[in-house]
């Protein structure tokens, strides 16, 4: 049965670089009828915290991410130290004292004589003796994990067929000094026992999987089918991260950014497939095919998602945002009218508010001096409200008669003297919901 999880390790909010991965995850595992698992990626007991997860689970909760289950690697440490065993038995895993500054000096050296900085295996080659003169000195040793030094392939399904020379690649290190766990090790252990079928990350990822394969491998699993999606850029290809701030999914969602919205943009941007809004999840997972991704790197422009949301919202009758109608300030008896001609003309549903305070309270009226006697005059025309869809027709055309002026210079003028903006909603829709109207400028 198709299994993928999201692996994310909580150490921090996500933004939409992870939500790309949780998304194709997610719609692998829906597409298939498959199980979707949320794994906690908490090995590192310094930089994980609690409110993270809780975070996590918030942030996928309302994007309608749900998952069938959590796993938990902080759970599951007797597991991996089982697998380290077995790895050592093997002859596939060895201890290595070297310093970070020496390792340092050991890549700088390699890349002076122009050879790729790759770990030398000089651990490998100590005597019993060395070992525990090191042991003495410095304590307990990193643990690296033995490669083949072959060729690694895998036909990845967004990358196409990969080839990897695994004497490229350093022997990975899989338990620190201190006897932390990687995530190196952790997670091939948790995909193999979980039966874990698809994975999708990111293609920072592709040397670890090369690792990981031969990890797998070596433990006597079957390495799950692989794919790299490209990074994120921002518009100009500037590297994401310096924007992360603004692209927290916790940001978005109080910029009111809508979660179809997001959804719909993140699971065809870097495909050849167009951006369209899918208004649920069920088309969303119908309409996905991850081997319409190419490898180049996607640019992702932050306020493409306001003009989808608007779009979403155009969709959605006063039952779905009847609390923030509500919230705005919009009496009962008017929430239908105020939706039904606000929801074409909103970007988000903060937008609500502002416009519900201008019909309750009146616009501050905007006159250029050239129509301050034209406003005056028409104004005079105008009875208070209550009004009704008959009210803008009735008076504009008065005030057409009266005054000579049609067209543009005709109703623009009396736009923005009644609601303080050149836009809006159609001037007839919108009087009924007037409740005032101020004549004072
Ligand atoms: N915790 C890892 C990360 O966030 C998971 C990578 C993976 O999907 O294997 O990068």
């Amino acid at each position: 049965m198709t299994t993928t999880r999201f692996a994310p390790s909580p150490t921090g909010y996500i933004h939409v670089g992870n939500l790309r991965t949780a998304l194709m995850n997610f719609l692998i595992a829906r597409k298939a009828g498959g199980t979707f698992i949320l794994r906690i990626d908490d090995t590192d007991p310094e930089r994980s915290k609690e409110e993270y997860v809780d975070a996590i689970k918030e942030d996928l909760d309302w994007l309608g991410l749900h998952w069938d289950r959590v796993e938990r690697q902080s759970e599951r440490l007797d597991r991996y130290a089982e697998a380290a065993d077995r790895l050592r038995e093997m002859g596939r895993f060895y201890e290595a004292w070297e310093t970070p500054t020496e390792l340092d000096l050991k890549r700088k050296k390699q890349l002076n004589m122009g050879r790729p900085p790759v770990y030398d295996r000089a651990a490998l080659a100590l005597s019993e003796d060395e070992k525990a003169a090191l042991r003495a000195e410095r304590g307990e040793g990193v643990w690296r994990f033995k490669l083949d030094h072959a060729r690694i392939d895998w036909a990845d399904g967004i990358l196409g067929d990969i080839s990897i020379d695994a004497a490229s690649v350093s022997d990975p290190v899989l338990i620190r000094a201190d006897g932390q766990i990687l995530y190196t090790l952790a997670s091939v252990v948790d995909d193999t026992e979980m039966g874990v079928t698809d994975v999708v990350r990111g293609s920072d990822h592709v040397t670890n999987t090369a690792t990981q394969i031969q990890i797998i491998e070596a433990l006597g699993g079957t390495p799950p089918a692989f794919a790299h999606h490209s990074l994120l850029t921002g518009p100009q290809g500037e590297a994401l991260s310096k924007r992360l701030g603004v692209l927290a999914l916790r940001d978005l969602r109080e910029a009111g950014v809508k979660p179809m919205a997001l959804l719909s943009l993140m699971a065809r941007l870097g495909s050849s497939d167009p951006v369209e809004l899918r208004t649920d999840m069920a088309e969303l997972i119908e309409g996905f095919d991850i081997s319409r991704f190419g490898s180049a790197p996607t640019k992702l422009d932050p306020e493409d998602l306001y003009p989808l949301t608007a779009r979403y919202l155009q969709t959605l009758p006063l039952s779905e945002v009847a609390a923030e109608v509500s919230a705005a300030g919009v009496p009962d008896d008017l929430a239908e009218p105020f939706w039904a001609v606000m929801k074409e003309n909103i970007t988000t549903l903060k937008d609500l508010g502002p416009w519900w305070e201008m019909l309750r309270d009146g616009a501050s009226p905007e006159v250029a001096d050239e129509d301050r006697d034209f406003i005056a005059f028409a104004f005079g025309l105008l009875p208070e409200p209550p009004y009704d869809d008959t009210t803008w027709g009735a008076w504009t055309t008065s005030v057409k008669e009266q005054s000579g002026r049609k067209g543009k210079g005709l109703f623009m003028p009396l736009r923005k003297a009644l609601t303080g903006q050149a836009r809006g909603p159609e001037m007839a829709a919108l009087m009924p919901l007037m409740q005032k109207v101020n004549k004072t400028f």
